[in-house]
């Protein structure tokens, strides 16, 4: 055995001290006057384990779990299938559009056709965008 030189009480006690305090263990080797493999060796015999590494492990940090955000549809995301049905204040930040599937032909969705269309008296425009196949009568 290489490194079996002559540990006695007061060289362990004081390996034990040493890693404990987690200095290296060439560090230690020195100070002991032993080899660093001589420290590594008495020190896995002696079950000194755990001690503070000197070198710390980059924690990889996992992304935070991201919060369901409920989507504000800005006019930029609507299209002609979802429902711009101004919901809130425009004055305020949460002002949004309702952004869900419209009824085909319409503006807006079931919902806001029924408030759009009942609520203003009728007297709302139709949105007649359904193609009528108009032949004109040329029967010769
Ligand atoms: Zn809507």
């Amino acid at each position: 055995m290489a490194g079996d030189i002559g540990w006695n009480d007061e060289k362990i006690g004081r390996l034990k001290k040493l890693w404990s305090e987690g200095l290296t263990t060439g560090e230690i080797g020195k100070r002991l006057g032993v080899s660093k493999n001589a420290v590594v060796g008495k020190a896995h015999r002696l079950g000194l384990k755990g001690r503070p590494s000197p070198i710390k492990r980059q924690d990889v940090k996992a992304p935070p779990p991201k919060k369901a955000e409920t989507r504000i549809f800005t006019l930029v995301d609507l299209s002609s299938q979802t429902c711009r049905w101004p919901i809130g204040d425009p004055k305020h930040e949460d002002f949004r559009f309702c952004g869900k599937p419209v009824i085909a032909g319409k503006p807006y969705c079931g919902e806001h056709c029924a408030t759009a269309y009942v609520g203003s008296g009728k007297s709302a425009p139709r949105n007649n965008n359904t193609p009528t196949t108009e032949e004109p009568a040329s029967s010769t």
